[in-house]
């Protein structure tokens, strides 16, 4: 497709120039779902149409390709709307239509195939570590991988270039060869090409013959705020390549969040430990906390409070991966009695002391008698 032929990605998606990420997203499940060429085999409309879409949703749910669409239309894109697809992207629609549809081999990065030989690059898996605060801001990451790679030089083939395998002359190309055993011919394996029933005899210098050879490769990972330990994402076609043409497999990165020394997580919210002074906890302040996204607020607290007391700020604890509401921040008071204290704030302290109250509030008088009575054999 040209651009001058290209449809208005709005019009494509059936959504206005004003669609929020809810709105796009919605549209493009619902196109995905009724044209994917999974529920609509061989119909190449429904094809056409599911690449359609899928690539106005690439463009549109990517916020800096969608501004420059608007302002300069398909031009403003340069071709790279749909070039190939960028790995980052291809997590995302992974997510959006979950494991439901055989996805990669739609998109040029797999090809079809059935040839002989050919078979399908292993996926991978790669563990990616992150700090809490990384999983709370999302992130991107480089990755290294080693992964096996369609040999450039002999585009795989595993053959010098400008020239080919021969068929094998042992097998006569079946991979197999009869031997007589008295009465019996028994089948085995060409001994001569090992069952490919070819011969090899220029072999590509850079990867021995192979069509394949293993190379460190740099990915970008784009890690969307929110995840959590286990949460996978799929990189179609970022895993080995395939053996003779075949597709190459899928990369998946597995979450693995790291122990924080302050926050505790519970899925969205948040737990803290804060320490506040027994002067503190008797008078009430405001003591400021800073949340996992860097923002101070301030934790109101009141006179009186206990040891244990929890103040639950709303909205503080970790952004969702869906982009739904952020979970909360429990804050736990842990009262901290001074071990050493001056002469002078002893004196003081005795002073407030003998004034009376609150050091054996009627609750824990109660308390007392009844450990009394427990020692003294009961009711
Ligand atoms: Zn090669
Ligand atoms: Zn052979």
């Amino acid at each position: 497709m040209t651009a001058e032929t290209k449809r208005d990605y709005y019009e494509v998606l059936g959504i206005g120039r004003d669609a929020s990420m809810g709105d796009i997203k919605a549209a493009y499940r619902r196109m995905a779902v009724k044209h994917h060429p999974d529920k609509n085999p061989g119909d190449s409309t429904a094809e056409a149409y599911f690449k359609e879409a899928s690539e106005a949703y690439a463009v549109l749910s990517d916020a800096e390709k969608r501004s420059r669409y608007d302002r300069f239309g398909h031009q403003g894109l340069g071709g790279e709307g749909f070039t190939g697809f960028d790995p980052g992207a291809f997590g995302d629609f992974a997510d959006i239509l979950g494991d439901l549809f055989g996805f990669g081999d739609l998109f040029g990065t797999r090809r079809r195939s059935t040839g002989q030989g050919m078979r399908r690059g292993h996926d991978l898996q790669y563990t990616l570590k992150l700090s809490l605060e990384e999983a709370a801001t999302g992130v991107e990451r480089s990755i290294r991988i080693p992964r096996l790679e369609t040999c450039k030089a002999c585009s795989g083939s595993g053959s010098k270039p400008g020239t080919s395998p021969e068929t094998c002359s042992t097998c006569r190309g079946s991979g197999q060869v009869a031997f007589r055993r008295g009465f019996l011919s028994v089948a085995q394996t060409c001994p001569s090409c090992g069952g490919a029933g070819q011969m090899n005899r220029n072999p590509c210098e850079d990867c021995g013959g192979k069509g394949r050879s293993e190379r460190q490769t740099t990915l970008m990972v784009t890690v969307p705020a929110g995840v959590d330990t286990g949460m996978r994402l799929r990189l179609a076609g970022e895993g080995e390549d395939g053996a003779l043409g075949g597709p190459a497999g899928d990369l998946f990165v597995v979450m693995k969040v790291e122990a924080h020394d302050l926050f505790e997580r519970d899925g969205r919210d948040l737990h803290l430990e804060l320490p506040i002074s027994v002067f503190q906890a008797m008078l009430g302040a405001n003591v400021p906390v800073t949340t996992i996204l860097g923002e101070d607020r301030v934790v109101e607290v009141a006179a009186g409070a206990q040891p244990g007391e929890v103040i639950r700020l709303h909205g503080a604890g970790m952004p969702h991966v869906d982009g739904r509401r952020r979970g909360d921040l429990f804050v736990h008071f842990r009262v901290v009695v001074p071990r050493k204290i001056s002469g002078e704030q002893r004196r003081l302290i005795e002073e407030v002391a003998s004034l009376g109250g609150g050091l054996e509030p009627e609750s824990e008088q109660g308390f007392f008698e009844r450990l009394k009575r427990a020692f003294s054999g009961g009711e």
